[in-house]
């Protein structure tokens, strides 16, 4: 815990030179504000509490250096600060906050209640103000530490009330923003309470993967991979970077996932963010972008973040130096890092068949290899249909190995398909497409009571619109029951209980950021999906290959592990010694 500093009033042309403008915009502001002022006063533990997204309530505790009684009134004055002593600190910024305007800006558009107590001081005192000015400041019991409430934003201000989303927009856009406050400070303790539920936390080990852990679930971040340290001279010319990125078997439909941190500030910065993708090309399908998160330190001296009111904009003197680093840094990572598990020989390629376009004439060539009685309708066919566009060449199943891989010849050689992954995938992408039909759903005759944890119940009341998409209709039916009146047909019909919970638990593992249908999609593909140790018939195999080529991603599973690797003609004949 650091010391409090005494709060002063910034002179005349300090404010003149500070980039201005209006702060408070959203909910997601107020917390942004409020979070950075925590972390500026040295808090290990944070605590973010919001009700119907922030628009009734937020409230931000924390464990730091605590305001003294007589300087609670100075925080709520315009330009008034601890953190800015002159003019030519400017140039040094080291804290988040400097301008002394989050907290009366706040005050202006609610009403706002700051607790505080430095560690050494023997009580605290609290502060009410409302339409902008305090109306009373007095002595209370408080532990060390500051928790400010914030209530009825925007409640005098209805054209700006106007403007918010829905409560579920404006909480998913706190989560996010708090989301990237605990990936940048993985030593502090990070709670976020929606509605009363618990929806992020973050031990504040100080373990990066911990915290990336506790933000995008454990699926995912036990795929990352640590950025690689080298090239410590070229570096130190630049910037130090350090960080996690995903594999390049692991991928996301937005860039959002992408998040980078200068000075452990979260900023967005375009030309940065394009050279992580950059380090991808050729790697990701078109419209798929990495997971990332960086960490660039760099000398505050060569950063101006004195550029955007939010101060989520930053720029930098060195860009180009930075960008080049930044870029080659991440592709020796995952090119270190090979996407497929070990293999014991290295003849096996890590690679799988580059995306090929075939004509149809082709197509139904391939086809042909293929003895199934669908290869030999398509071939039959009708002569002239368009070109088709795929990404795996067409593969004939040749046997079961362990009961848990298909092995398959292809033109290219020999792969090994693990059943489990393939039919993840196919199933992944046809529930995520169950949007737009009716589901396939099963109507239970006698609903089926089950008992659910606290846990459970917040995520089926989370996920309600996506799972009601899918099929399922549940309703609560006392304290700690619900009736299962129908559920997806996917989820089979013996043990509707069992089925059910086994779902539950699945849904609960999946990655809490992704979003709300790619879990509910990702946790019945899993549900439903084939298992190792499964017996397949011939004819099975067979479809599993069929499908996992309709697939818009055949070489993945949806949590980004290998659907199947490859020993290429080639290579057998070199262990062969052929050739
Ligand atoms: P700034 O952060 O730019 O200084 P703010 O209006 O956000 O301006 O806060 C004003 C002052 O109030 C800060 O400089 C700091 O001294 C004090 N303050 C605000 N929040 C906290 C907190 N959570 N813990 C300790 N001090 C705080
Ligand atoms: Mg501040």
């Amino acid at each position: 815990m650091s010391k409090s500093l005494p709060i002063r009033k910034l002179s005349p042309e300090t404010v003149a030179k500070i980039a201005a403008g209006e702060v408070i915009e959203r909910p997601a502001s107020v917390v942004k504000e409020l979070v950075e002022n925590a972390l500026d006063a040295g808090a290990r533990q944070i605590r973010v509490e919001i009700g119907r997204g922030g628009i009734d309530f937020i409230r931000v505790s924390d464990d730091g250096c605590g305001i003294a009684a007589g300087d609670l009134p100075l925080a709520f004055e315009r330009h008034a600060t601890s953190k800015l002593l002159s003019e030519s600190d400017l140039e040094q910024i080291a804290t988040l906050g400097f301008r002394g305007e989050a907290l009366p800006s706040i005050a202006a558009v609610a009403d706002v209640e700051m607790t505080s107590r430095p560690a050494i001081a023997d009580a605290g005192a609290v502060l009410r103000a409302t339409d902008g000015s305090v109306v009373a400041c007095e002595p209370v019991g408080t532990p060390p530490g500051t928790t400010v409430t914030v209530r009825g934003l925007f409640r005098r201000q209805p054209a700006r009330l106007k403007f918010l989303r829905s409560p579920q927009s404006e909480a998913g856009q706190i989560a996010n923003l708090t989301g990237h406050y605990a990936l940048a400070y993985p030593e502090v303790r990070f709670s976020l309470l929606t509605d009363g539920r618990l929806t992020l936390s973050t031990p504040g080990s100080g373990r990066l993967i911990e915290a990336a852990a506790g933000v995008y679930g454990y699926q995912v971040a036990e795929q990352l991979l640590p950025l690689q340290d080298d090239e410590p001279d070229e570096e130190a010319r630049t910037a130090a970077i350090s960080g996690l990125v995903s594999p390049a078997g692991l991928s996301r439909a937005t860039r959002s996932y992408i998040s980078l941190f200068i000075n452990r500030r979260w900023v967005r910065n375009r030309p940065l963010a394009f050279a992580v993708e950059e380090a991808y090309r050729g790697m990701l399908m078109a419209g798929r972008y990495p997971i990332a998160v960086i960490d660039l330190r760099i000398r505050p001296s060569e950063v101006d973040v004195n550029v955007h009111p939010a101060k989520t904009e930053v720029r930098l003197r060195r860009e180009r130096d930075v960008f080049s680093t930044l870029q080659r840094k991440v592709r020796r990572t995952i090119s270190k890092y090979s996407p497929i598990p070990d293999v014991s020989t290295k003849a096996w390629s890590p690679s799988w068949p580059t995306r090929v376009s075939l004509t149809e004439g082709e197509a139904r060539q391939e086809r042909m290899l293929d003895g199934s009685p669908e290869a030999r309708a398509m071939g039959a066919g009708p002569a002239e249909q368009p070109a088709l566009t795929r990404q795996l060449p067409v593969l004939r199943a040749l046997g079961q190995v362990g009961l848990t891989y298909v092995a398959a010849e292809g033109p290219q050689g020999l792969y090994l398909v693990d059943q489990h992954a393939a039919h993840e995938r196919i199933l992944f992408e046809r529930f995520l497409a169950a949007g737009s039909v009716p589901p396939d759903k099963q109507a239970l005759l006698e609903p089926v009571a089950v008992e659910l944890s606290l846990r459970q119940r917040a995520l089926i009341s989370e996920l309600a619109e996506a799972l009601t998409e899918q099929g399922f209709v549940i309703e609560p039916f006392g304290d700690k029951t619900c009736l299962v009146r129908a559920v997806p047909a996917a989820l089979g019909d013996k043990d509707i209980a069992a089925a059910v919970l086994r779902f539950l638990d699945l849904l609960e593992a999946e990655d809490k950021a992704a979003d709300g249908r790619e879990r509910v999609a990702m946790s019945l593909a899993c549900h439903g999906a084939v298992r190792a140790g499964q017996a397949l018939s011939p004819d099975e195999m067979r479809e599993l290959l069929r499908q996992l080529e309709e697939t818009q991603s055949p070489g993945t599973c949806p949590h980004g592990r290998p659907t199947m690797i490859h020993l290429s003609a080639d290579a057998l004949a070199r262990e062969f010694r052929r050739r």
